[in-house]
């Protein structure tokens, strides 16, 4: 089949039994008994790859032992959203505390070579209209969203109260004097009336247990935490020049490596690329943002992008419905529409929607595999970087450098499919397959703990409510919440992300829709004299009972993909994975929920307990 960049074949060409067939048995060679517990985390011996910061300097500062509205846990597009919606609500007195020396997150974080967001900018990026910025690209640069994030941090004066370079260790609820005592590893003991848990999903890395950690001599780092002193170049500035004389391994070929293996492939003497399960890769179609086109958009024009992006990507295109987004993403949606279009529009059944979905997934999929086979010069490798599952069973990618790397001499891809990774690591190198392979520095291109539990995910020692409960035993089996933000027996504490709310993966809409939540409980709660807030018993059963009656189950696509973080590692005995419990009925239709909620301005299902009621001190 000749390789057309953007036609998929004709679902006759292909033999979608067969490769059904292909896909499950990719998975289950891939499926390890350890699930989750084949990683190691980045605490104990390997607490340094997490807690340094290669970037700036941790200036000493005195313990802070006062008091504040709200802490945010939190500096990355999540806390920040909240922030600045506390902000319009009228909440002034408050701290985003990070890890990091600056607001951005996973961007202040990630500063490998060639990072970029692999999500039309328009859209991920938020609060463009806000701060009327335009992103320079469709795919923007790492260090470019860094600088939009510092602009928003400053747009809403979120530098006067905000702690960086600031881990937080305990959280711990004072029913004597109705308060959070939030206690971290600079010393603070600070009292908060609130606090908000914004740390993302993505945050801490994970490193894969492979034997022999130990004893490699060599230069180790994650790409979370990129290494310019020994790699040379710098962020924003890839010429890896200090790798010409280096022997490099990177492990992983996720979103990540897929963007960094073209740098380390033109600077390094050696590149090994370990893979286990390729990702799917298309052509990027990079392009500037046009500058007449972004002034002509009326007010509201990044709300409808992002709700076209949803639909396109998440759900599906209405018929008629644009596709304003035109990439891999949307790629499903947009080639379904089409050809209804070729037809008129005829009215077809959900069923029969959603069986042309699936046959243009596998037709998607063979263009995406086809596009392999036209890039890489040997068959074998080109074999190997060929993907087998479902689209969307990985994040997708896009990059243009990635395949013609392996037809470099310099450059050599290690396939541990077979072995489930590398067989050890040695003084001097790694293992595969019997051979021992020098190098002079690995890098981890291994991903977040993502599915773990969340003590090992979070990384703060204590989280208790009252009567000392830990939220970790809380959740050990499943989040309980109300509206996905709050939980019984956890006052004035507020919830982001992928719990048991509407949230949606890819761009920053559910944190600024959960921003706005938060600042009007919390600030109707102040308003109204309340010192604590608190969904009851009640109203949260009757919320997860609700949530859960209208739930989608799709295990039956999820548990066929190949394991990752987004299927548990192929665990399906456990219930949490990524995205938590979601609103079965769409994100869109948990936003309406929440506002009609709000609109009623009950605060229903919250019991609002007065200054004076303190429960007496012990
Ligand atoms: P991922 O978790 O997606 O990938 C980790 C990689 O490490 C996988 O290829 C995995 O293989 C591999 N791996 C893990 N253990 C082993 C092992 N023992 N041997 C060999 N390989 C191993 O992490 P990334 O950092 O790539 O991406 C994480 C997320 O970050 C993305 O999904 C995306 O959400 C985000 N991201 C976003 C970007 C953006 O543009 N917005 C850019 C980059 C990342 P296997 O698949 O077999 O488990």
């Amino acid at each position: 089949m000749m390789y057309n960049p953007t036609q998929c074949p004709p679902a006759a060409e292909i033999d979608i039994p067969a490769i059904r067939a292909k896909y499950r048995a990719e998975r289950d060679r891939r499926l390890k008994k350890e699930a989750n517990d084949q990683y190691v985390p980045t605490s104990g011996k390997y607490a340094e790859i997490y807690e340094h910061d290669p970037y700036n300097p941790v200036e000493p500062r005195e313990p802070i032992l006062g008091e504040t509205d709200v802490v945010i846990l939190g500096g990355g597009y999540c806390g920040m959203m909240v922030a600045a919606q506390l902000k319009l609500a009228g909440i002034e007195s408050f701290h985003n505390i990070d890890h990091g020396g600056d607001f951005g997150g996973t961007w202040y974080w990630n500063r490998y070579p060639g990072i970029q967001c692999d999500n039309d900018a328009l859209c991920y990026m938020p609060l463009l209209e806000e701060t009327g910025y335009m992103p320079s690209k469709k795919f923007t640069d790492g260090h470019e969203i860094q600088a939009h994030c510092r602009i928003i941090a400053k747009h809403f004066g979120l530098y006067d109260n905000a702690l960086f370079h600031t881990l937080i260790k305990t959280l711990k609820w004072d029913p004597a004097i109705n308060r959070w005592h939030v206690g971290t590893n600079r010393g603070d003991d600070i009292k908060a009336r609130f606090v908000v848990l914004a740390m993302g999903p993505l945050n801490k890395p994970k490193l894969p247990g492979i034997a022999g950690m130990d004893d490699f001599r060599g230069k180790m780092f994650h790409t979370a935490r990129w290494d310019y002193e020994y790699t040379g170049g710098a962020w924003g500035k890839p010429e890896l020049d200090k790798l010409k004389d280096k022997r490099v391994a990177i492990i992983g070929t996720g979103a990540t490596a897929v963007q960094v293996v073209p740098y380390l492939g033109k600077y390094a003497r050696q590149l090994y690329v370990i893979q286990r399960t390729p990702s799917t890769i298309d052509f990027r179609n990079n392009r500037p943002t046009d500058p007449e086109w972004f002034k002509a958009q009326k007010p509201g024009w990044q709300e409808e992008r992002i709700r076209n992006f949803h639909h396109a990507a998440m759900e599906r295109l209405a018929p008629r419905e644009p596709d304003m987004i035109e990439d891999i993403w949307t790629e499903l949606s947009r080639n379904c529409n089409a050809e209804l279009e070729a037809e008129g529009w005829p009215d077809i059944t959900p069923e029969e929607y959603a069986r042309r979905r699936e046959e243009m997934d596998y037709r998607v999929m063979e263009r995406l595999r086809a596009r392999v086979d036209a890039m890489i010069e040997d068959p074998a490798t080109a074999e190997a970087l060929k993907p087998y599952y479902r689209y969307l069973c990985k994040r997708p990618c896009s990059n243009d450098d990635f395949y013609p790397t392996f037809n470099r001499p310099n450059v050599k891809l290690i396939d541990v499919a077979e072995t489930q990774g590398l067989e050890r690591l040695t003084e001097k190198g790694f293992v595969h397959k019997g051979e021992e392979f020098e190098i002079d520095c690995l890098i981890f291109a291994s991903g977040y703990e993502v599915t773990n539990d969340l003590d090992r995910r979070w990384g703060i020692d204590a989280i208790e409510g009252r009567d000392g409960l830990s939220i970790y035993d809380y959740w050990r089996d499943g989040f309980k919440t109300f509206q996905g933000m709050m939980a019984a027996g956890f006052p004035n504490m507020f919830f982001t992300g992928f719990t048991q709310a509407g949230a949606n993966a890819t761009n920053s809409k559910t944190f600024i829709d959960q921003g706005r939540h938060i600042g009007y409980i919390a600030s109707e709660a102040l308003k109204r004299g309340a010192a604590v807030v608190e969904p009851s018993q009640e109203a949260q059963d009757a919320y997860i009972a609700h949530l859960r009656s209208v739930a989608v189950d799709n295990s039956a696509f999820v548990n066929e993909c190949t394991p990752s973080y987004f299927n548990n590692e192929g665990d399906e005995t456990k219930k949490r994975h990524i995205f938590g419990e979601p609103w079965g009925e769409g994100y869109y239709a948990f936003e309406a929920m929440i506002e009609g909620w709000r609109a009623e301005g009950a605060m229903r299902g919250l019991v609002l307990t007065p200054e004076t009621a303190l429960e007496p001190a012990e």
